[in-house]
């Protein structure tokens, strides 16, 4: 029969210590996750020797049940980094990649290949990063005793004098008390009919059809995996408000975009073509307001599509945010903003950053 910690809440460090040395494991520092969440700084997360943060560990709470934290320790070698990334990536397996039963509405399972990509995405720099937040989210969930778990495994394990990895005890699934739990979210990773990948606050989709190779308008050659972190910075471990918007877009790019192509070999995107359905957003919606806060917008691009054999583009006059859209011809209909990326690091090239330790 599977049990969850039912004791939300957390202990005392001197506590989990005591606790730790009783049942003969190392006495050692651990650090509960952090209570919430704060915006990803990618660009400093890479500038660091390590991005996994520190190596999950269980222990038994003052009534045997048990609760997760991470050692202090940095990984003494990248094969330590290597196996908390793995082991980030094992949990999500469990607890947020969607295969099968518990798929959104409209949502599709992720095919192998996607779970691959993925999981190469983890292992990378850049996706420890986003992976660490993911697994936080899921040792907050296990310590409010959200989560299913192996009550039999982990009662073998404490006589044993041993602890089992946190992706061996959980099933994925949410206990009794989160499946009741108002606050019981966790993030999700699934597919959808279509091409590239899209974002909302708590989830990440791939499209069934995979990335194009090169971007639309600007032909730049598209890097998967900047593209996703690209897509978990418009999460809730990013800025969720991010999306859609020009300035939003642009700071995305540079932020969590522009960090990862440059690490993996592409040149940064100096230019972000946000493609705007009138049908649904309306144009004033994407303006960040008239007068002197449209001269200082970064959008420096207006682009009609003209219908035609082939559909052609072509630029538009700057429409007005309480006035109708401006096309050039009849046939032809906004659609494009060009919108400006600036390096957020003033003066420092994206090239001179240090590569990873384990590639
Ligand atoms: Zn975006």
């Amino acid at each position: 029969m599977r049990h969850s910690p039912y004791q939300p809440g957390w202990l005392l460090p001197v506590a989990i210590l005591a606790t730790l040395t009783a049942q003969g494991l190392p006495a050692a520092e651990i650090e509960p996750p952090p209570p919430t969440r704060t915006q990803v700084d990618l660009i400093g997360e890479l500038e660091r020797p390590w991005q996994a943060g520190g190596e999950i560990v269980l222990f038994a709470a003052a009534d045997g049940t048990p609760r997760a934290g991470r050692l202090a320790q940095p990984p003494a070698h990248a094969g330590e980094e290597r196996a908390r990334r793995a082991e980030h990536f094992a949990l999500a397996r469990k607890v947020n990649v969607v295969t099968g039963a518990r798929l959104p509405p409209q949502g599709l399972p992720l095919e192998t290949e996607q779970i691959e990509l993925l999981e190469r995405f983890a292992m990378s720099d850049a996706g420890a990063v986003w992976f660490r937040e993911v697994a936080d989210d899921t040792l907050r969930l296990f310590n409010q005793g959200y989560l299913e778990y192996d009550a039999a495994l982990w009662q073998r394990a404490l006589a044993a004098g041993e602890t089992p990895r946190l992706s061996e005890l959980i099933s994925g699934l949410l206990s009794e008390t989160g499946q009741f739990a108002q606050d019981a979210a966790p993030f999700r990773l699934f597919a959808y009919d279509g091409t590239g990948a899209m974002a909302a606050a708590a989830s990440v989709r791939l499209g069934t059809r995979g990335f194009r190779c090169r971007f639309p308008v600007s032909g730049e050659l598209v890097d998967p995996l900047a593209v996703l972190s690209h897509e978990f910075g418009h999460t809730r471990y990013g800025d969720p408000r991010s999306a859609g918007q020009p300035l939003g877009e642009a700071l995305t790019v540079a932020r969590y975009e522009n960090p990862v192509r440059v690490r993996n070999g592409f040149p940064p995107r100096g230019v972000y073509y946000l493609r705007v359905d009138p049908g649904r957003v309306p144009i004033a919606r994407v303006l960040p307001g008239g007068g002197a806060a449209a001269a200082s917008h970064p959008v420096w691009g207006w682009y009609c599509e003209c219908q035609g054999e082939p559909v052609t583009l072509r630029s538009c006059p700057e429409p007005h945010a309480d006035g109708p859209p401006l096309a050039a011809e009849e046939t032809c209909v906004l659609r494009w903003l060009a919108v400006r990326v600036d390096d957020p690091q003033h003066g420092v090239s994206f090239r001179r950053r240090r590569r990873s330790r384990l590639s």
